[in-house]
């Protein structure tokens, strides 16, 4: 369904949910509708109250053929190529109707079934618009820097590294990083959460998001097609598109399922005649409920019909799903893992001790800052400011390495040195350090040594912050009967401490990125399918091995967005049990809507049999009306109550 009719640069013909384009709502088909209904209703008229029921039958047939046209020709189509579809089904039945001397029903069959398409479609279209409003939030139009004046040109037509101007209450028109200015920024349209987010120069901002109060001026990072909104409605489309296991069951089933409706329908005309002598017509007529009846549409819907609406719901709260298969995998898993590093905790460290033995402190920081000055990992970071708090420089570092998961090790002033875990001091027998080692973990702190191949020099003790809600979260999903785990390329002690005040049930530590992928491997085997959430850049590997991998606080990181299955696009951590609860309720709300379809097909198939329903009222509860409530369940998905939006 991605339509790319418009210029290729139009972010909503990339998404499929143009409407400029490829506008949604057709109105020829609704014109169809309109006569087509006339003609049904003065043909009823006609022939039950008139004189003139061959004027009548007429009418009737001008509006079966009318409303009905689509489907007749995929039958024709269908039955020359010798398939069986759904709309063989329904013609059979609307022609058995016709021929039988029943036409109104023969119409009013017709006209159902394509009502009942109609909404259908509309469901899906309904859908889509509202993942395009969340494109409607980016203007059009942006205010940008030329020769010295002030230009308003459509986003289309500005260059990545043009300066964009952006005045309290306006709206961002593209992704950029902020030169000049500061502001509150509403970052709802991205992150579903509309608490203003300081910005101030060096700060990333994007399209869609509002300035509240301040001025902005704005380097354009990227264009307009390619800005995170664009990217997010883009790939929820695409998972809007995707087939979930549930769909392909029922697309398989209806395979080999048509054919034998029909075949039991054959039975049902010739067996109740010969053998308990009712009479042929209406033992035929019975078949023709039975053939309506058995039209699974109502049934084929219901499940992405309620995926969609969920998938639709999770991107307004700012949580990109990407695949229908992890709303459901979400729904049903009995285990979410975390990382602890940035996602349980702030990731934001801070220096707390340093000890230092046989050298002076600097002397310690020295080292570790300058071995630390080519890492990204949030130690480094955390070592860096201390430094520079100390005015201490940086020295220079030759065959510097990074060993993910235990820290970092290059040549200072010729000397080999090293800052990491206990794992790198294997050799080194425990000495003066042990001690000092032992009291600071003991008080819940993460503990890095600094030294040379042979000896210890110093360590640094550093404290995290768990975040807020982290608890809450914990706790909520606890009371929903699922089993937290915790992993931690931490210490043992620091790992316990940090799983005990949260109140994680399960805490793995002491894990390289590889054991985190082996250790996701057990819990898949040991509780079956397993949810993982972790920062999406560091905790990959881990989060692709998981059945479905959660990357918190994507909005910054094209490769987090890009790899993991479900994008929390905030760093907040309450977002998972939102995300628990939506799956939830969508997975009961597919549950609700199958069991339901097949109790209500399985019944009005009873009373066909029984010979106490008709058809048209076979069309109009059992397709049309099925086919209704099913999809105003799905849309209550959508509806705040028993999902709180965190
Ligand atoms: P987590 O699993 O908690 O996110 P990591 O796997 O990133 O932790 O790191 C695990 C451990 O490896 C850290 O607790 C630390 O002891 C050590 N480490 C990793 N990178 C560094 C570094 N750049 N400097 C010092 N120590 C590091
Ligand atoms: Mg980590």
């Amino acid at each position: 369904m991605t339509g790319h009719d418009g210029p290729p640069s139009c972010p909503r013909c990339l998404a499929g949910v143009c409407e400029v384009h490829r506008p949604v709502v057709d109105r020829r088909e609704v014109a169809v509708f309109v006569v087509s209904g006339l003609l049904l209703f003065s043909g009823v008229l006609l022939v039950y109250f008139t004189p003139y029921p061959l004027a009548g039958t007429a009418l009737l047939l001008a509006a079966a053929v009318l409303s009905g046209y689509e489907v007749l020709r995929d039958a024709f189509f269908a039955i020359i190529h010798l398939r069986f579809s759904i709309a063989v089904l329904i013609s059979i039945a609307a022609a058995g109707a016709f021929l039988t001397a029943n036409p109104a029903e023969g119409a009013t069959v017709l006209y159902l079934y394509a009502i009942a398409e109609f909404l259908e479609e509309y469901a899906a279209g309904r859908a889509e618009r509202s993942i395009a409003s969340l494109l409607d939030l980016a203007p059009q139009t942006a205010r940008v820097r030329r020769d010295g004046g002030e230009v308003t040109v459509g986003v289309g037509e500005v260059a990545v590294g043009e300066t964009a101007i952006v005045r309290p209450g306006d709206t961002v028109p593209l992704d950029g990083i902020v030169t000049n200015g500061a502001s509150s920024v509403d970052q709802a349209a991205i992150t579903g959460e509309s608490v203003p987010v300081a910005k101030g120069v060096g700060d990333a901002v994007y399209a869609g998001t509002r300035n509240t109060d301040g001025y902005l001026e704005v380097r354009v990072t990227k264009p307009e097609e390619e800005s995170t909104i664009a990217r997010v409605v883009a790939l929820v489309a695409e998972a809007q598109a995707h087939t979930s296991p549930t769909e392909a069951f029922i697309e398989r089933f209806s395979r080999y399922y048509t054919p034998a409706v029909i075949l039991v329908a054959a039975l049902l005309v010739v067996v109740p005649p010969l053998a308990f002598g009712i009479p042929f017509l209406e033992a035929f007529y019975r078949a023709l409920i039975l053939l309506v009846i058995a039209c699974p549409c109502a049934l084929a819907i219901s499940t992405p019909v309620s995926m969609v609406s969920g998938i639709t719901t999770a991107a307004h709260n700012g949580v990109l799903i990407k695949g229908r298969d992890s709303l459901e995998a979400v729904g049903l898993a009995r285990v979410i893992v975390f990382d602890k590093t940035g996602t349980l905790t702030t990731g934001r460290l801070e220096v707390e001790d340093v000890v230092a033995f046989g050298v002076p402190e600097a002397e310690v920081l020295a080292v570790a800052a300058s071995l630390e000055s080519r890492s990204g990992h949030p130690i480094a970071e955390a070592v860096r400011r201390r430094a520079d708090e100390e005015g201490i420089p940086a020295r220079d570092v030759e065959e510097f390495a990074s060993l993910t998961g235990r820290g970092v090790r290059g040549r200072i002033d010729g000397v080999a040195s090293v800052v990491g875990n206990t794992g790198l001091f294997m050799e080194i027998p425990g000495g003066a350090w042990q001690a000092a080692y032992d009291r600071l973990e003991s008080e819940g702190k993460t503990v890095v040594l600094a030294g040379t191949d042979s000896a210890v020099i110093g360590l640094l003790a550093l404290s995290d912050v768990i975040r807020e809600n982290a608890k809450e979260t914990v706790a909520d999903l606890r009371s929903r009967g699922i089993r937290t785990v915790m992993l931690t390329g931490d210490n043992e002690r620091v790992g316990e401490a940090v799983a005990r005040r949260i109140g994680i049930d399960e805490c793995h530590a002491g894990l390289l990125p590889e054991e985190k992928v082996t250790m996701v491997e057990q819990l898949i085997d040991r509780y079956g399918p397993v949810v993982m959430v972790g920062d999406g850049v560091n905790d990959a590997p881990a989060l692709a091995r998981a059945d479905v991998g959660v990357a918190m606080g994507a909005i910054g990181s094209d490769v987090a967005i890009e790899a993991a299955d479900i994008v929390v696009m905030e760093d907040d951590i309450a977002k998972v049990a939102y995300l628990v609860a939506l799956s939830e309720k969508t997975v009961s709300v597919v549950r609700q809507n199958v069991t339901a379809a097949i109790v209500v097909k399985l019944g009005i198939a009873a009373l066909a049999v029984l010979g106490l329903i008709s058809l048209w009222m076979a069309v109009a509860f059992g397709d049309m009306g099925l086919t209704l409530a099913v999809i105003v369940n799905a849309l209550r998905i959508g509806r705040p109550a028993g999902v709180p939006p965190s």
